[in-house]
């Protein structure tokens, strides 16, 4: 079980997955398994058995990711742009 729940640490197991011109990670400690950023883009995200959101590496556009990962109620997934390594989202 997650030891840090409410709290600012973050997940050892938080992965960060490049997909195109950028990187994504779900902070798995703020995912709460809405299950909006699935609904947005399935093949990039996926709920598993703890009912949170694990990225995949499957084909799907920048800007429908990022749509992905704006839906998300609790701002837990960040994109980060390979290029210039700025954070995209949450802004
Ligand atoms: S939308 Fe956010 S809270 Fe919901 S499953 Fe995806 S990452 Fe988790």
């Amino acid at each position: 079980m997650d030891q840090h729940v409410g709290g600012q640490v973050q997940d050892s197991q938080d992965k960060e997955v490049t997909i195109g011109k950028y990187k994504v990670k779900v902070v798995r400690s703020l995912c709460i398994g809405a299950a909006s950023c699935v609904a947005v883009s399935p093949t990039t995200f996926q709920i598993d058995g703890e009912k949170k959101a694990v990225i995949q590496n499957g084909a799907d556009t920048p800007e429908n990711i990022l749509m992905a990962a704006q839906s998300c109620p609790t701002k837990a997934v960040i994109v980060t742009d390979t290029e210039t390594g700025k954070q995209v989202w949450p802004e």
